[in-house]
């Protein structure tokens, strides 16, 4: 399976990937995700990104593509793969077109999830983070078994610097201008499945599952 998870911050595009992987043994491409690991290292390229996620703004097109272009050639991805927050403007969707077709690769699905600005909001706010495997919780939605550890390794949670109120209403404001185009452009490809992430995480999951099974 070869999809894209797209919907604004909070959506639950991380929660549904991590039942997506282990359904389909394929893995998650979160380029959130792999531009923290690069914020961490220290990189030239994490030290550049840095400025631009703190402020609640995209990281430049040329970057993320390069990174994703790069982590799609990898084998693990020959059976499928989800990508999580990729691609977030229009530039970026011409691009995975090209890779893929360089790779001999077809977009199959793209499951777009739908959820209201105050659902973000309350999602975002209450949201902790593993950063040792990715995980997410919710502090009232998703309560990890233990406070402050993470259910699935152990690690200790933290709440991620961009999940702050002010930045928080930046990113639905870039959400809204440059990403929530692409609905359009993969609905006119065909391959669009709209979602109603509004309900629980259980029944969101299940809602994914029959359509991908439909489709
Ligand atoms: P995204 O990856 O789209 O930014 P996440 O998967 O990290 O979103 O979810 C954002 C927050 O909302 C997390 O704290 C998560 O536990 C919680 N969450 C995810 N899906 C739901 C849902 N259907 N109902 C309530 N809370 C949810
Ligand atoms: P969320 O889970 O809230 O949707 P992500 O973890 O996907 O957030 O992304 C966090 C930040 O990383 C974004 O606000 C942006 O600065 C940067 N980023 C992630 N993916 C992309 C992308 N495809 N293009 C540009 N910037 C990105
Ligand atoms: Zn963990």
């Amino acid at each position: 399976m070869n999809m894209i998870l797209l919907g604004p911050p909070g959506a639950g595009k991380g929660t549904q990937a991590f039942f997506l992987v282990e359904s389909y043994a394929i893995p998650q491409i979160s380029t959130g995700d792999m531009l923290r690991a690069a914020v961490q290292a220290a990189s030239p390229m994490g030290v550049k990104a840095k400025a631009c996620m703190d402020a609640g703004e995209l990281v430049s097109d040329d970057v993320v593509i390069g990174i994703v272009r790069e982590r799609l050639q990898q084998a693990d991805c020959d059976n499928g793969f989800i990508l999580d927050g990729f691609p977030r403007t229009l530039p970026q969707a011409d691009a995975l077109q090209d890779v893929l077709k360089d790779l001999g690769k077809e977009l199959e699905a793209v499951v777009s999830l739908r959820v209201d600005t105050d659902a973000l909001v309350e999602r975002l706010a209450g949201r902790r983070s593993c950063p040792q495997c990715g995980k997410g919780f919710h502090l009232k939605f998703d309560p990890p078994r233990e406070d402050g550890t993470c259910s699935a390794c152990g690690g200790e949670l933290v709440q991620r610097d961009d999940d702050k109120e002010e930045t928080i209403r930046k990113r639905m404001e870039v959400y809204h201008r440059q990403t929530a185009p692409l609905e359009d452009y993969y609905s006119q490809r065909g391959v669009l499945i709209a979602v109603d992430g509004m309900a629980e995480i259980q029944a969101v999951r299940a809602e994914i599952k029959a359509a991908l099974q439909a489709g």
